[in-house]
């Protein structure tokens, strides 16, 4: 499969279209996902249509009628597949402060199919526990 048709608007393969994810969403997103989103996509160009500021003073996605704001719930695609978030590309890999570690969201019903080698899980857990510290600046240890 080549690359242009692996970033076609659809969930990633594992995820059949599935879209649990997508309901509901508290993510989180950056300055920078947010620059991205308005840069490359014509419809929005303007952040207050996509974001608001939750109680902890991070930006979050909207949701419209119990879906992220991006997603087409008759096609279940994410609209903005290609430029989405970057807590869209770690899901199912979210941070649990509590526990203080990488962990598999049990919402998901496909976490198993998601970062088989062991490896790799410790390298995105790294990439995570970054971008949570550098681009949102949240304190984790
Ligand atoms: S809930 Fe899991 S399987 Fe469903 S779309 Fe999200 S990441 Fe994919
Ligand atoms: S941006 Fe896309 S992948 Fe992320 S929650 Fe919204 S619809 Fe789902």
């Amino acid at each position: 499969m080549s690359r242009r048709q692996k970033e076609k608007p659809t969930m990633s393969n594992d995820c059949e279209n599935c879209g649990k994810c997508c309901i509901e969403t508290e993510m989180i997103v950056s300055e920078h996902d947010i620059d991205l989103i308005m840069r490359k996509c014509q419809d929005h160009k303007r952040k207050q249509e996509f974001i608001f500021k939750n109680k902890d003073d991070l930006f979050q996605l909207k949701n419209i009628e119990g879906y992220c704001v991006f997603f087409d719930k008759l096609l279940k695609i994410c609209t903005i597949y290609e430029f989405r978030p970057q807590g869209c590309r770690f899901y199912p890999l979210i941070y649990d402060f509590h526990r203080k570690k990488c962990i598999f969201d049990k919402d998901c019903p496909r976490v198993n199919l998601f970062y088989q080698d062991k490896q790799v899980l410790k390298e995105k857990c790294d990439v995570l526990k970054r971008f949570l510290k550098e681009q949102l600046k949240i304190n984790i240890i």
